[in-house]
Parts: C-alpha cells; structure tokens; sequence
C-alpha cells in the first residue's frame, strides 16, 4: 500500500532524513521505533508533503506522490495525526469529527464512530476544552476515520496519557485493523507498539536502520537495545 524508498527530507537547511526505505502492506500495522530526534516524526510529516523539501519516492496505491501538494495527498486517502492532535478547543466533539472534509468513499459515518469511541459519545456536545489528553487523542484519530483516508498515520498516540488510557488507544487501534485499515505509528513506548503492531521499523539518524516481526521482538531485544535505549 505504501512503498518509501530513498526518502531525503529538508526542514530548511538542514537535511534531516538520509535514504528512508520502508514498506507498508494493506491492513498492516506498524510502527516507527527509534530515540528522540531519530526522524520519526519527519518522516510521517515527509509522506504527508509537510517538510521544506524532499526527495526520492513515495508510492501509494500504486501512485508516485513524491511531487504532490499535502492536500492531494490527503485527498489520495493518507490521514495524519500529528502528535499536538490539533482539536479545534472552541467546537465540540461533533463538529471537531465534521470538520475534516470526506476525501474518499468507505469513510466511517458519525454513528459508526460514537460506536467505536462511546467515550467521545457521551462528551458529544463538549468543547475542546474540556476533553482530558485521551479524549483529545481519541477524537484526533476518531475525525480522520470520517475522511474515508485508509492509511492512518499517527504520531505517538499513547504520549502524556495514563496507562488504562494507553490500553484503550491500543484496543481502539486494533480494532481499526479488523476494520481493514493500515496504521503507521511513531512509537516511543515500546510495551505499547508491542500489544498493537504487526511489525517495526528502527530509525537512527534519519535512516531506517532495522526491521523486525513482533513475534520476534522479545528475542531482538539485545540487538535493538543499542537503537533504542530501552
Ligand atoms: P521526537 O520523538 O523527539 O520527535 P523524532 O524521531 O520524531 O523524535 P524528529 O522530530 O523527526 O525526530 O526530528 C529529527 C531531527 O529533525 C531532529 O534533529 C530535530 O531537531 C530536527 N527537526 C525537527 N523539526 C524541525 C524543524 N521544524 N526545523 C528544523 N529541524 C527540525
């Protein structure tokens, strides 16, 4: 579904990803592993069109859109959670999920997602405001599942949020897999990225160091431990 290969990727001057390869298969869930400042987040915001410049290829569905404009990507069906959420504090739950416009058909209705997120069901008609971290994180993943985008790019969903509420996140994401959706995630909690993911893949310095299964995760534990620390 996604193919990336010899992504570079500027934020002005400085050149901050050297050559990401990877690839992501349809209804595949899988993250990006890797320490503060490895390129994780700059390499969701390079397949989105959000950085100075890039290079190299970026194939989704089949189509190059290394030169596309982010709203054309957007409109191609990739979604992006960045890690700040972006929920508008002024609207409500239902008009932070009705804003978003719907890019591709298959998008999940307003009933369809109050059933997945009964949370945000009850909280319907509360602002922005007042939503605690996890509902905040929530409703950021529940509004592009309305766009009808398939490929769900999110930006460390369990950060700042208590571990019954990490759970529930981790529960909502497989669940979106049975659904048939595709979920690239920057992960920094490893127990976390452990209970969602198919696969990962390690980044170090701009570049995609390492893959693995997450069946054979625990036995790669000595060998990741030098990328990441843990
Ligand atoms: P983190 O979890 O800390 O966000 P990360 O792996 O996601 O880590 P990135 O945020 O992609 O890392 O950052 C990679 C490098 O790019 C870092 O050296 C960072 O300082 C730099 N960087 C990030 N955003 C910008 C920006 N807007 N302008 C210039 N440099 C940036």
């Amino acid at each position: 579904m996604l193919e990336v290969k010899g992504l570079e990727a500027w934020y002005g001057e400085s050149h901050i990803l050297h050559g990401v390869g990877l690839e992501i298969r349809s209804g595949e869930v899988v993250t990006l592993l890797g320490r503060n400042g490895a390129g994780k987040t700059t390499t969701l915001r390079a397949i989105m069109g959000l950085v100075g410049r890039r290079t190299g290829s970026i194939r989704f569905d089949g189509r190059e859109v290394i030169g596309a404009r982010s709203d054309q990507i957007a409109r191609a069906g990739i979604g992006y959670c960045p890690e700040e959420r972006g929920i508008f504090a002024s609207l409500t739950v239902t008009e932070n999920l009705l804003l978003p416009p719907v890019v591709q058909p298959g998008g999940l209705d307003l009933d369809t997602i109050y059933a997945l997120f009964p949370n945000l069901k009850e909280r319907a008609n509360s602002p922005g405001t007042k939503l605690s971290g996890g509902e905040q994180q929530m409703l950021a993943i529940a509004r592009i599942l309305r766009t009808g985008a398939k490929l769900l790019l999110l930006d460390e969903p369990s950060e700042g949020l208590a571990p019954v509420i990490v759970q529930q996140i981790g529960r909502t994401i497989r669940e979106l897999k049975q659904r048939g959706f595709t979920v690239l995630l920057v992960e920094q909690n490893f127990r976390f990225a452990q209970t969602v993911a198919d696969r990962h893949y390690v980044m170090e310095h701009g570049q995609v160091v390492d893959t693995v299964a997450n069946a054979d995760l625990a036995a790669s534990m000595d060998r990741l431990h030098e990328y990441l620390g843990v």
